[in-house]
């Protein structure tokens, strides 16, 4: 499937939308939908379930939205904060991880990192040596074309690390971007480590 196939869900953007909203108030997040032509998905926002909503294109062009309004370096931990901040919302408000509670926290990250990937349409899993799942975006097309100094996918290490502060407690897993196609590698990889 081409990326232009794929859709990004009302989940995914809906969780965004929320997040954009408590990180860069109700104005910001109102310029930047409507710098992107969304403008109607602020005003009309859609309900947290599976139905398409946009192209990944279209989502992407959200997040890269963050930069051109406040610059690459500021960009870094917003995208990290507003990943972290949707996941929360899909989870609390979309009761997404709700039936992983009773599991073992290894099993209950890894569900919840096989159902990110089915649900946002998003790289694959790699097992790790620890048998914990890592996150391969090798369809990233966030940092396509792109040339910077530090990894830039942050908004998926944000979204990683929510499910790792979820499913072990926080400050047990740090996850970071270890390979950017950005700084030419030939993948986008993200990974939790023991912190
Ligand atoms: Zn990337």
């Amino acid at each position: 499937m081409s990326e232009n196939e794929r859709m990004a869900t009302n989940l995914g953007i809906r969780g965004g939308l929320d997040a954009i909203r408590e990180i860069l108030g109700d104005n910001g997040a109102k310029i930047l939908f409507r710098n992107v032509g969304l403008v109607h998905i602020y005003e009309n926002p859609p309900e947290y379930n599976w139905e398409p909503c946009m192209t990944i294109p279209e989502q992407a062009s959200i997040y890269s939205e963050v930069e051109n309004l406040v610059g690459l370096n500021g960009a870094h931990g917003i995208w990290r904060r507003i990943g972290y901040t949707t996941i929360g919302y899909v989870d609390k408000i979309g009761h997404l991880f709700d039936s992983f509670f009773d599991l073992a926290p290894k099993e209950r990250f890894n569900k919840a990192l096989e159902l990110f990937v089915a649900g946002s349409g998003k790289g694959r899993v790699v097992v790790n040596d620890e048998e914990l799942y890592d996150l391969d975006v090798f369809d990233c097309i966030h940092c396509k074309g792109r040339k910077t100094k530090r990894p830039m996918c942050n908004h998926y290490t944000g979204h990683i690390q929510y499910i790792a502060d979820m499913a072990y407690g926080k400050e047990v897993y740090f996850v970071k971007e270890v390979k950017c196609k950005a700084l030419g590698d030939d993948t986008c990889y993200v990974k939790a480590e023991k912190k």
